[in-house]
């Protein structure tokens, strides 16, 4: 099998951590995109666990240096995904979830169009105030920004391929869970040349590639 991509987007609060993680667990070769950020941790945050934090200049660097797939502004802080990381773990056969916002998926889609794109959405626009108030980690002015954001985001919910409506987070896990052991089951994901090495004794295997 050939790894791949998800990309997992959707308004801040509407769940995305809680998800994947529920999610993780139950498919051993799903690994996590940890993003770079410049933005402050917030309290539980650990450095290499949730994000890589770092400085403004730290960030230029690895703009400079190439080191990023795409990047983003977000509400004021600075976001990026390593390269390095989705393509070594791609490489080795694995599936890469990154949370990222709508303006990273955008690049995404235009490098790794083969990338499944999950838009994950609150089930109101109430239960969001009430989730980022719950979380307690950000001030009101940033509160209200995410929420206005949020707005905005939901608009580009036509680009994706797949939306979950976290209303339940066991439903919600299971979704996104079969989401991608569906897409790993995609014939055109399927290492040909593999199966070719495997059936070669059988009797005349070919396989037709065709444009997919
Ligand atoms: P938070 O600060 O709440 O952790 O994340 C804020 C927003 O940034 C979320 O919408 C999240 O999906 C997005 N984000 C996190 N990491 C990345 C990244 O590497 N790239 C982009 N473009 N967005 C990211």
């Amino acid at each position: 099998m050939k790894g791949f991509l998800i990309v997992l987007s959707g308004p801040s609060g509407a769940g995305k951590n809680s998800v994947m993680n529920a999610v993780f667990p139950t498919i051993p070769n799903l690994k996590y995109s940890i993003s770079v950020t410049t933005r402050p941790p917030r309290a539980g945050e650990v450095d290499g666990v949730n994000y890589f934090f770092r400085t403004e200049e730290e960030f230029d660097q690895m703009l400079k240096d190439d080191l990023l797939l795409e990047s983003a502004t977000f509400v004021g802080y600075r976001y990026g995904t390593p390269k390095s990381f989705v393509y070594d773990q791609i490489e080795a056969g694995n599936a890469v979830i990154m949370d990222i916002d709508i303006q990273g998926a955008a690049q995404i889609r235009e490098k790794m169009p083969e990338a499944v794109f999950v838009f994950l959405l609150p089930p109101t626009p109430e239960e969001l105030s009430r989730r980022l108030k719950r979380r307690g980690s950000d001030s009101e002015e940033v509160i209200r920004r995410r929420l206005a954001k949020s707005h905005e985001e939901i608009k580009h919910i036509v680009d994706y391929d797949y939306y979950i409506i976290n209303d339940d987070l066991g439903r919600a896990a299971e979704q996104l869970r079969q989401i991608i052991l569906s897409e790993w089951s995609r014939v055109n994901r399927l290492d040909l040349e593999r199966l070719r090495t495997v059936w070669k004794g059988g009797s005349s295997v070919e396989y037709t590639e065709t444009s997919r």
